[in-house]
C-alpha cells in the first residue's frame, strides 16, 4: 500500500540533501562555533553562511536573523521580548483569536501579569480586518501579532495593510509566518513587519530549530541568558547540525518556491471543487482564494472524526483533524470556533496538508478513499449509536 502523507502543515520531511549538508556538522565539524581554533571558526562561517540563506529568503538582513529552536521560542521571544522591553511605554498587546497556541499562552502568560490583551475576532473566512486593528489601537499599545496565515484553515491575513497601521502609530508589529515562510513570498519590509517568526521543520528542514526576525531598532528582552550566542540576543551553544540545515532548506525552498506554488494550488482546488461533489454535508472552511496553496480544510457532518482518521490512516492516508495540537483532545478548534462554527462543523474537521511529495496519483487516490471511508464511517457511526439506545436487533 502508498503511503500518503497529507500533514505537511504539522511538519515536512527531511530532504536528503539537506541531511547531507548537515551530516560533516556532527562529527567532522564539530568544534563550538565559539572556539577560536579552525574547526570552531569553521563551524561559525557555517552558521554565518545559513543565516545569510534564511535572512535572504525573507527579503533581510543576515544581522536581522536570530537563531532559535523554533517557532514556539520564536514566538515567545517575540511577544514576550517585546511586552518586557517596551513596559515602560505601555501594557496593551493586540492579537487575534485564531493565533497558534505559541502566540496565544504567552500573551495570557502576560496577562495573568497585568498585561491588558485584547483578541481580535475573524470573520467566516477566519479573515482579520485591518479596520478592527485600528479601532483596538490605545495609547498603550506596545505590540501587535497577528499570523501571516492560519495552521489550521489556511487563510492568509492583509499583514502589509496591518503594516501599515502599526507603522504610522509606532507600535511594534510581529507576525508568526511560520506557515508562510519557504511557501510563498514573504518580504519583511512589503509586510511592515518588526518581527517575524520562521520554523525549519515545516519547511523541509529539521525539528528544533527556527529563526526570529528582528528588525534593526526594535527594542526586545531575551529570554535565554547566559551567553553571547547571536549577539546577546539568545544565548546557548548553537544547534550547527540544524542550523546549517536550515539555511539548506531555505536556499531550496526558495529556488522551487514560484513553481511549487503554482503545482500545490492546482492539486489544492482540485481536492476542493471534486471532495463535495463526491460527499454529501462537507463543507469548506477558511477562504476560497486567500489561502495557502496547500491547505485543504473541510467540516465533514455525521461522522466520528477520530473514526475517520483511523480508516484513513489503515488506508495509508495521513491526514489531521485540524492542528496537531487539538487533534488528541475532544475540544472543538478554537480556530473553527472563532469562524463563526458550531456543533459538528466545529469539531469534525480534517485537514489536508500537501506538499513536495505529493502528486496527481495521491490526490486521485484520496478523491478516491475518502468518499467512501466517510460512508463507512457513517454506516458505522450510526450502528453504534443504535447499540447505545439498545435498538439493534
Ligand atoms: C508549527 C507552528 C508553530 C510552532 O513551531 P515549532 O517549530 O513546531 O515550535 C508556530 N506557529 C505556527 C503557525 C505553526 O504552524
Amino acid at each position: 500500500m502508498k503511503r500518503i502523507y497529507l500533514d505537511h502543515a504539522a511538519t515536512t520531511p527531511v530532504n536528503p540533501e539537506i541531511v547531507k549538508a548537515m551530516l560533516p556538522y556532527f562529527n567532522e565539524t564539530f568544534g563550538n562555533p565559539s572556539s577560536l581554533y579552525s574547526y570552531g571558526q569553521e563551524a561559525k562561517r557555517a552558521i554565518e553562511e545559513a543565516r545569510d540563506k534564511v535572512a535572504g529568503i525573507v527579503g533581510s538582513q543576515g544581522e536581522e536573523i536570530v537563531f532559535t529552536s523554533g517557532g514556539t521560542e520564536s514566538n515567545n521571544l517575540a511577544i514576550q521580548g517585546a511586552a518586557h522591553a517596551n513596559h515602560h511605554k505601555g501594557n496593551h498587546i493586540i492579537t487575534t483569536s485564531i493565533e497558534h497556541h505559541a502566540v496565544l499562552e504567552p500573551c495570557r502568560f502576560l496577562e495573568e501579569r497585568g498585561f491588558m490583551i485584547t483578541y481580535l475576532p475573524v470573520d467566516e473566512y477566519g479573515l482579520v480586518h485591518p479596520q478592527s486593528v485600528k479601532e483596538a489601537i490605545t495609547d498603550k499599545t506596545i505590540l501587535i501579532s497577528v499570523m501571516h496565515a492560519n495552521n489550521e484553515v489556511g487563510t492568509i491575513e492583509p499583514i502589509a495593510e496591518i503594516g501599515r497601521i502599526a507603522k504610522q502609530r509606532e507600535i511594534i508589529f510581529h507576525t508568526d509566518a511560520v506557515q508562510t515562510v519557504g511557501h510563498i513570498p514573504v518580504d519583511v519590509d512589503e509586510l511592515g513587519v518588526d518581527l517575524l517568526s520562521i520554523s525549519a521543520h515545516k519547511l523541509y528542514g529539521p525539528k528544533g530549530v527556527g529563526a526570529i526576525y528582528i528588525r534593526k531598532g526594535t527594542e526586545l528582552t531575551s529570554l535565554v541568558h547566559g551567553g553571547e550566542q547571536e549577539k546577546r540576543r539568545r544565548a546557548g551553544t548553537e544547534n550547527v547540525p540544524g542550523i546549517v540545515g536550515f539555511g539548506k532548506a531555505a536556499e531550496l525552498a526558495q529556488a522551487e518556491m514560484g513553481k511549487e506554488e503554482q503545482r500545490l494550488t492546482l492539486l489544492r482546488d482540485k481536492l476542493i471543487s471534486d471532495l463535495p461533489r463526491r460527499i454529501d454535508h462537507i463543507y469548506l472552511n477558511g477562504h476560497p482564494t486567500k489561502r495557502l496553496p496547500n491547505n485543504v480544510n473541510m467540516s465533514i457532518e455525521f461522522i466520528e472524526r477520530e473514526l475517520m482518521l483511523e480508516e484513513l490512516d489503515s488506508q495509508g492516508i495521513y491526514a489531521s483533524a485540524g492542528s496537531a495540537c487539538s487533534s488528541s483532545s475532544t475540544e472543538p478548534s478554537h480556530v473553527l470556533v472563532a469562524l463563526g462554527l458550531g456543533g459538528e462543523k466545529a469539531c469534525n474537521s480534517l485537514r489536508l496538508t500537501l506538499g513536495r511529495e505529493t502528486n496527481e496519483d495521491d490526490i486521485e487516490q484520496v478523491l478516491e478513499v475518502l468518499p467512501q471511508t466517510i460512508d463507512k464511517v457513517r454506516t458505522m457511526s450510526e450502528l453504534l449509536e443504535g447499540l447505545a439506545r439498545g435498538c439493534c436487533g
